[in-house]
């Protein structure tokens, strides 16, 4: 089993020059003990002794000082194997077997990328389920691909991932994965509607559609980073979805949200009532909250009869109670005599009588 390290474990280990095992696991204010120690150079830093002047908002983005990349092969693996880099494997990790666990994926299917610097990514391997990752088996790669640092070979949808966070410098971390309920849109090349849950519209907002191209391929990362600009959870046609956030954890909430909303729209298509929206007036209320927290929306140059514009949306299956009509037909006794005379005569030639 692996190794737990607590804070005062995680001191003790700086204090000594050290790093965490590998394979063990941080608890949250041992990752923050690592990441401060590694934003002061690797130096152990003193836990501040002020308590915030007020309730705290927590940061989890990963920062480093641009113009600050490692160059030498020698660097580059020091840096993979920093203690900030380090507390962020396992943080992967642990996405990752939520991400299996919540059956977003299978076999060994989706991945993540994760921004540590001007030039450099760290992800997760190919051919590896993500329920079962360990820490010593993600790779660096720079944002063109190039394998740098680590043993596994890296996830050719890694240039997927890469061609949204060349394009949108605020996605700091991808997810990709297959999850159900938001897969089954992808396959019937449906567009989720709009206007329907407003948590929604201001952590989601609209949800892109890229028009299917081979997974991994250049077109791919062309067609999906060209949409991730302005949109941060991507229906990928006929394949799955991929969602970018200001950190992993940001990124992967993104992940559940989307299925989310699409097995709430498809069971509410079942009911037979029609969709209800809350229209394009209070939509226009969501997107500034939405910018307000610094996401992108691209909807401002749309006219209000468009915000709300579901016409694409088609259900395929409605739940309908049976007509007067057809529950009569059912219950003619001169049909259900038929029925029994044809049922006979098969049973009697099967006998061979
Ligand atoms: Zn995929």
């Amino acid at each position: 089993m692996s190794k737990v390290i607590t804070a005062k474990e995680a001191e003790a280990i700086l204090s000594q020059g050290g790093q965490p095992p590998a394979g063990s696991i941080l608890t949250p204010s041992a990752r923050d003990v690592f990441s401060r120690s590694d934003r002061q150079g690797g130096k152990s830093a003193p836990a501040p002794s002020k308590k915030p002047a007020g309730p705290i908002v927590p940061d989890n983005e990963f920062k480093w000082a641009p113009g600050s990349d490692p160059k030498t092969p020698a660097d580059i693996e020091k840096y993979f194997r920093s203690p900030a880099i380090e507390a962020l494997k396992v943080k992967i990790c642990g996405i990752g077997r939520r991400i299996w666990e919540k059956d977003y994926v299978d076999g060994n299917g989706g991945n993540i990328v994760v921004r540590v610097g001007d030039n450099l990514a760290l992800c997760t391997p190919t051919l590896i389920s993500k329920g079962f990752m360990a820490p010593e088996e993600m790779c660096l790669i720079d944002l063109d691909g190039k394998q740098l640092a680590g043993e596994r070979k890296r996830t050719s949808e890694a240039m997927t991932h890469l061609g949204i966070m060349k394009r949108q410098p605020k996605a700091k971390a991808c997810v990709h994965a297959h999850p159900p309920h938001a897969t089954a849109f992808a396959v019937a090349g449906v567009r989720p509607p709009t206007c329907m849950i407003p948590e929604a519209e201001v952590f989601l907002g609209e949800i892109g559609y890229a028009k299917y191209q081979t997974p991994g391929s250049p077109e791919n990362a062309e067609e999906v980073g060209k949409i991730g600009v302005d949109h941060q959870a991507i229906i990928m046609e006929n394949h799955g979805v991929i969602v970018w956030g200001k950190d992993v954890e940001d990124a992967y909430w993104k992940m559940e949200n989307t299925d989310s909303y699409c097995k709430t729209v498809w069971i509410a298509s079942q009911l037979g009532n029609g969709l209800h929206t809350f229209g394009a007036d209070k939509l226009k209320d969501l997107i500034k909250l939405r910018r307000s927290l610094g996401m992108p929306d691209n909807r401002d140059g749309l006219r209000e009869c468009e915000l709300c514009d579901n016409a694409d949306f088609r259900p395929g299956v409605v739940c309908q109670t049976p007509s007067k009509d057809a529950a009569e037909e059912k219950a003619d006794p001169a049909v259900e005599a038929a029925v029994r005379q044809i049922a006979d005569q098969i049973l009697k030639q099967l006998a061979g009588k």
